[in-house]
């Protein structure tokens, strides 16, 4: 009796056990089926998105080969354009007048602006003895014009040698009309900074974004000064402190022009340059040398020539095309005229020399 108690005891609670194990084997299966649907859910989820992002991939291909293809025809219209306009284009931009010295006298002012439609931003106007004389660029910057808008004019010009271009960009006129503001400027200033630091930011910047279409450029920067018909360069290590040629200076740099129409200077440094930063530090190093010669030589500089030469090889890795460019930026010397200048003797001969660059 009391055994077959126990045992109904015994099977009575793990009959509860059994209740207890299915309920949960039930609720368990429940699950299972939740997960399993819960796959499958994943599973299209991820077919959808590895179809949407084949999809992308390709579109992106296309959008690819669209951008080389659209760099193309830009790099196309964008030099007809400037071909359109004029390969050479001159430019006037007028200084403002320094306060005290050069103030408008009781006459009235010197310079005016014509406002008819064709002049509109071309033309200027010159008093002389109550006479006007009207001149007509491809532009005029007034004396208001800032650095920035100077730059906006010719920074196409700057993209063009990016495209393979031989670009030069000169700044004519006599000593103290602005010739060096405009070209250098004063770069620790940022919007006094000149078209020289900025057409580089612009050379640096375009051709890093360029990366991303497989373009890689190499640039390579040298700066010389002519004075007397003697070139001088501005980058070599042990430049002579001296002005006066010796005569093998003289032979040291001879120009030469190739059958591709590239210009070169024998004996030049040339240095590689990969970011604005050690073009800045070249530009300044330049600056020194050009100021020693400045108090050694009696202010010559402003009566040599600054070449600045930037030469820019371009390799596109995925289409295989090549450019090479060139941009020149030069700040000329003073154009004072021999009666002016009152030039006799050496004074003669430097005056002829300089202007000898002005007629080719
Ligand atoms: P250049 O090189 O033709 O001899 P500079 O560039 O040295 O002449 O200019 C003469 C002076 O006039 C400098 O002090 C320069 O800072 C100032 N200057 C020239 N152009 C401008 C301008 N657009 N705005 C303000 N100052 C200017």
């Amino acid at each position: 009796m009391t055994t077959s108690t126990a045992l109904e005891e015994a099977c009575s609670s793990q009959r509860e056990q059994i209740k207890a194990l299915e309920l949960q084997l039930a609720v368990a299966n429940e699950k299972l089926k939740r997960a399993d649907l819960t796959t499958m859910e994943t599973m299209a989820e991820y077919e959808d998105q590895k179809k949407m992002i084949q999809d992308l991939q390709s579109r992106i291909a296309d959008a690819e080969i669209k951008i080389v293809d659209g760099e193309k025809l830009r790099k196309k219209l964008h030099n007809t354009i400037l071909e359109l306009k004029g390969n050479i284009r001159v430019f006037c931009r007028v200084r403002p007048a320094i306060p005290d010295s050069e103030i408008d006298d009781v006459e009235g002012p010197i310079v005016s602006y014509p406002t008819s439609t064709e002049a509109l931003g071309r033309g200027i106007d010159l008093m002389h003895h109550a006479q006007k004389y009207s001149f007509t660029f491809d532009k005029v910057f007034t004396h208001e014009a800032s650095q920035e808008a100077v730059f906006v004019e010719i920074s196409q010009l700057v993209q063009s040698a990016l495209d393979g271009y031989k670009v030069c960009i000169f700044a004519y006129g006599q000593t103290g009309s602005g010739k060096t503001y405009t070209m250098m400027g004063k770069p620790e200033t940022p919007e006094r900074k000149g078209l020289i630091p900025r057409s580089l930011e612009q050379i640096f910047q375009t051709s890093q974004s360029l990366q991303n279409q497989g373009w890689r450029y190499k640039m390579q920067a040298s700066m010389l000064e002519i004075y007397n018909e003697t070139i001088r360069d501005l980058l070599a290590p042990n430049r002579p402190a001296s002005h006066e040629p010796s005569a093998a200076l003289i032979k040291q740099y001879t120009i030469k022009h190739d059958s591709t129409g590239t210009t070169h200077v024998s004996d030049l440094t040339i240095v590689d340059v990969c970011s604005i930063r050690e073009v800045s530090f070249l530009l300044q190093q330049a600056a020194q040398s050009r100021s020693v010669g400045r108090t050694q030589m009696n202010e010559q500089s402003s009566r040599s020539h600054f070449v600045f030469t930037l030469r820019i090889s371009g390799v596109n890795e995925s289409t295989e095309q090549q450019v090479q460019g060139v941009l020149n930026l030069i700040d000329l010397a003073g154009s004072e005229r021999l009666a002016k200048s009152g030039s006799t003797g050496d004074r003669l001969k430097e005056t002829q020399a300089i202007n000898k660059v002005y007629q080719p």
